[in-house]
């Protein structure tokens, strides 16, 4: 993983490369943020480039052995620890043992989704941790194995899940640095890590991923129009994670967006029985993407009310929900954006409550009927 692999992030890349340039890396560094905005990834590329031969333009040149060994998770001088799923036999429970698990979930999840990692440890209820057995390996490691590099980096996933008596002995190693040992810690969530760690780490504070940026990712992983890919990013919220999900659920969305004209076109020509052939499609959705449909929905009149305002850079539509606002827009009004949101919402909390859902939508798309005209 080189720097230029990564988008954004900028102010944390320069001061990263500067610890490294000037010699003066501190034992201790703290990534912190949320997720999904390539937090690991630049701990990766942090310690490619620290080990990296032949660092050229200011990142590593990805050519040299050890960059291939980074590339391949594979450097003998980087460690990496993680919350694990402790066994249930009366073997110590750490990372290493997990190892070949990791190295492809690294491959597959830049971004470390933490649900596709319950997922690859196979247990997706678990609550996975980083327990005393990894301080203990960690310690047996750094002081046991041989090294070729100045420094051995630890890259350490999410230490917010490290249990108490792990960062006691940890505490040991990171207060008596062994002068060659760095530890990478990247959080999502800080303000759970233990004080004594906290408090003994250089902190980098990474922001959420603007929507230009995230849209960006989207029209270069997936071939995304530019326009879709802006109205995707606005609501993964500058999280590549969820950016992924919306590319994946796009296919719904589509339905979703023909079953959303649907009832605006039988609603406007006050097509009853239709209407009720509808509801009855709708429901056979189940209640879960019933729940997501209605949500849908109220974005949509959202967006199609402020279309009509010609705030365009407040519009998140993708290009056909985009031509069909053209004409549909102006339907929307002041006098009715609020009920008629009122009304796919109410519906919502029916739904949610388990009421018959034909009955609802049903009952729903007949006040459609009447908002629409007022
Ligand atoms: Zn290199």
């Amino acid at each position: 993983m080189k720097f230029s692999d990564i988008p954004a992030h900028d102010f944390a890349k320069q001061r990263l490369k500067a610890f490294v340039d000037i010699n003066k890396i501190p034992h201790a560094i703290l990534l912190e943020g949320p997720c999904g905005i390539g937090k690991f990834a630049l701990a990766r590329a942090f310690a490619q480039y620290i080990h990296c031969q032949n660092r050229i333009n200011g990142d590593s040149c990805g050519k040299c052995p050890s960059c291939l060994q980074h590339e391949s998770y594979n450097h003998i001088d980087t460690h990496f620890v993680f919350p694990v799923v402790k066994k249930s036999s009366p073997k110590k429970s750490f990372s290493d043992d997990y190892i070949d698990v990791w190295k492809d979930y690294l491959s597959e999840n830049p971004y470390m989704d933490f649900q596709k990692w319950l997922v690859a440890l196979d247990n997706v209820n678990a609550q996975p941790a980083i327990y005393v057995d990894e301080s203990e390996e960690l310690i047996r490691k750094l002081n046991f194995t041989s090294h070729q590099a100045k420094y051995k980096v630890v890259l350490f996933w999410l230490p917010e899940r490290m249990n108490q008596e792990c960062a006691n002995k940890l505490l040991k190693l990171i207060e008596e640095p062994y002068g060659d040992t760095l530890f990478v810690f990247v959080s999502n969530n800080s303000r759970e890590i233990l004080p004594t760690i906290y408090s003994r780490t250089q902190r980098i504070e990474l922001k959420r991923l603007s929507d230009e940026v995230i849209a960006q990712y989207l029209v270069d992983n997936y071939a995304v129009e530019a326009q879709d890919a802006l109205a995707l990013a606005h609501i993964a919220d500058g999280n590549i994670i969820e950016a992924d999900k919306m590319v994946s659920l796009s296919k719904e969305n589509q339905r979703f967006f023909e079953l959303f004209i649907q009832l605006m076109r039988l609603s406007y020509q006050r097509k009853v029985k239709e209407l009720k052939s509808w509801s009855v499609d709708v429901a056979g959705l189940g209640r879960e993407q019933i729940m997501r449909f209605l949500t849908y929905i109220q974005r949509l009149i959202r967006e199609n009310f402020i279309y009509n305002l010609s705030v365009s850079e407040l519009n998140y539509l993708n290009k056909e929900e985009a031509q069909f606002s053209q004409n549909f827009a102006k339907f929307i009004t002041e006098n009715n954006v609020i009920k008629l949101i009122d009304v796919f919402n109410k519906a919502l909390t029916d739904i949610s409550g388990n009421a018959n859902a034909k009955i609802v939508l049903y009952d729903m798309s007949i006040k459609v009927i009447l908002l629409l005209k007022s």
